[in-house]
């Protein structure tokens, strides 16, 4: 997995709706459009902290480069990158995710980690794979254009999510008789420790505890106390110290 990078656009900004997303219950998939050296995620999250970003407004949460994936919503916020509207579906229940273009970086490696990214937040959300869909599906743009040109390069990346999601995933099934010895194992360690810890006093400490209240080295029996205490009581009594 790619580095997250946590930059979000400060609150206040026109930009960073500060709503509650409707979900998620989609995620869209976008090309940054923007071929020019250097203009990776960072540069990116610069922009969606300036003022030209503000004044549109624009925001999303993900943008992905061949390094790193900054975020720049939190993922209980909706953006604006979806270009369907101050009510629509795009904008207010899907998570936005720019996959970056620059000449300077390897494209095929920044689809990796969309596809790593896509995935884990599929799974985090328990979002099927028919949830990922292009920016073009809200508003009818042609974006993101790299996949929409290349006819089956859209059908290979959603393949790969799918794959990426099934070696992922957490499984559901049943814990296998070794695994469940495991835990019954750990319960009796753990309700042992419990018990050792306080404990009413042990036939073996018996005769101790009497001769160590006799000496007056303790007022009273006590009525719980660790395995370590009685046992010290019983070495001393043996050794004739009480
Ligand atoms: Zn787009």
């Amino acid at each position: 997995m790619a580095t997250i990078i946590r930059d979000f656009i400060p609150l206040g900004r026109a930009n960073r709706t500060n709503k509650p997303i409707d979900g998620p219950r989609f995620i869209t998939v976008h090309d940054t459009a923007n071929k020019g050296k250097g203009a990776n995620a960072i540069s990116h999250a610069a922009y969606l902290k300036s003022d030209r970003a503000a004044a549109l407004p624009v925001s999303w949460h993900f943008t992905v480069d061949d390094k790193r994936v900054v975020q720049h919503l939190p993922l209980t916020e909706h953006g604006w990158h979806a270009g369907d509207g101050g009510k629509g579906q795009g904008n207010l229940s899907s998570i936005g995710i720019e996959i970056c273009e620059n000449a300077d970086g390897d494209r095929a490696k920044a689809e990796q980690n969309a596809i790593v990214l896509i995935g884990d937040l599929l799974l985090q959300f328990k979002l099927p794979i028919t949830s990922v869909v292009q920016h073009n599906r809200w508003s009818g743009k042609n974006c993101p254009h790299t996949f929409r040109s290349k006819p089956g390069s859209w059908e290979t990346f959603i393949e790969y999510i799918k794959r990426y999601m099934e070696q992922n995933k957490e499984e559901d099934t049943p814990m296998t008789p070794a695994e469940r010895k495991q835990l019954l194992d750990l319960q009796n360690r753990l309700a042992e420790l419990e018990a050792t810890a306080k404990m009413k006093i042990p036939p073996w400490a018996q005769s101790a505890m009497e001769a160590a209240i006799k000496a007056g080295v303790i007022d009273s029996p006590a009525d719980e106390a660790s395995r370590d205490f009685y046992r010290l009581l019983t070495i001393m009594h043996r050794k004739g110290l009480l």
